[in-house]
């Protein structure tokens, strides 16, 4: 893959900002180059503008070096700057299967770029070759979620591999879901594949929703344009101090993993024995799909029992559907009894 050809013209030859932390390589114990108060310590200083302490544990932990992960504000921004990167408004196109998530659609049209979507088979799984019959002289990426939001399950290797090797472009994967899917991360194919971004969070397993940081796997070239175009100071003190800390307990993490993961099996047996649930699609995530015909009504009926779903009745192939977040057990058991009573 040539960048020179996928890049933005502009990015490609963007002279990026130069601030006072990134001139400065060194030690040193007086700090009069960035107009700080030398008061409040350690709040008063610009954090690490490149994160390295949290990605050199980050990169202990998931295998690919400092210089190809990119963290940011939520996986969120990550999305937006790979519009801001690759895709020229008004011009180039990304394709993405449907249904998924949003936020490629809503960053799409707000960075005024063509959003093609290519509908999932009926249970939900991928046809690559429908994906690449749509691309065209001015795609210039490929979106994939997997496991996928909101259907739950994971896409089929073949397929995803049919798309890298196939593609002229970049593919993203973004893998929020992955601490559920008991798969390896697509990280190891970014040896074999330099057009492939690999999206994952520490919002859902990591159980940091709040605290926004996302991180982005890919070649070290990729990551510098990523550098160079976010905010340089995109992930403040705190946000990294906390990722840090709780990096160095990952077993903490994996506890809550089998515990919502056992807990997913329990809703899925509970669930099938409800008569107003249809059909449970199979899931890889902490979530799943559940047909309950008048999706609408259940969803109302649980709000007023102060249970909060969401309610995908009207995305596209989820007609019928609530997609149900795997909670406590006694988060659970409330769910479930609600639903039990519903005539
Ligand atoms: C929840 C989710 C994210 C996480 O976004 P953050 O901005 O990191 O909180 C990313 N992708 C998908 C598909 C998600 O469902």
């Amino acid at each position: 893959m040539d960048l020179k050809k996928i890049v933005r013209p502009c990015i490609y030859s963007l002279e990026p900002y130069s601030c006072a932390r990134n001139e400065f390589k060194g030690d040193a114990s007086v700090f009069l180059d960035a107009n700080e108060n030398p008061m409040n310590y350690p709040y008063n200083r610009y954090p690490d503008p490149l994160q390295i302490e949290v990605k050199k544990k980050i990169s202990a932990i998931k295998g690919p070096d400092v210089s190809q992960i990119m963290l940011g504000n939520g996986s969120d921004e990550v999305i937006d700057l790979v519009y801001r990167i690759f895709c020229e408004p008004g011009k180039d196109n990304v394709i993405a299967i449907e249904p998924t998530y949003g936020m490629y659609k809503v960053c799409a049209d707000i960075n005024n770029v063509k959003y093609i979507p290519i509908l999932l088979n009926d249970d939900f799984s991928l046809d690559s070759s429908r994906i690449l019959d749509a691309v065209n002289g001015y795609t210039k990426v490929i979106w994939l979620c997997s496991p996928n939001n909101p259907s739950g399950n994971d896409l089929e290797k073949k397929e995803v591999e049919n798309i890298l090797d196939n593609f002229e472009g970049i593919v993203v994967i973004d893998e929020a879901y992955i601490d559920f899917a008991l798969r390896d991360s697509w990280i190891s194919a970014l040896k074999k594949y330099d057009n492939l971004i690999v999206l994952q969070t520490f919002s859902k397993a990591w159980a940091m929703a709040s605290i926004r940081c996302g991180m982005a796997f890919s070649s070290l070239e990729i990551i510098e344009f990523f550098n160079k175009v976010k905010y340089p100071y995109n992930v403040n003190f705190l946000t990294q101090k906390f990722v840090s800390k709780s990096l160095d307990d990952s077993n903490k993490k994996e506890e809550w993993v089998r515990m919502l993961i056992e807990q997913r099996s329990f809703m899925i047996e509970e669930l099938k024995k409800i008569p107003l649930v249809n059909k449970i699609y199979p899931t890889a995530a902490n979530f799943f799909l559940v047909d309950v015909g008048n999706a609408t009504d259940v969803y109302n009926y649980l709000c007023e029992n102060k249970i909060i779903v969401r309610n995908r009745n009207k995305v596209t192939k989820c007609y019928g559907c609530l997609r149900i977040t795997v909670g406590t057990r006694e988060e659970n058991i409330t769910l479930l009894d609600a639903l039990k009573k519903l005539k």
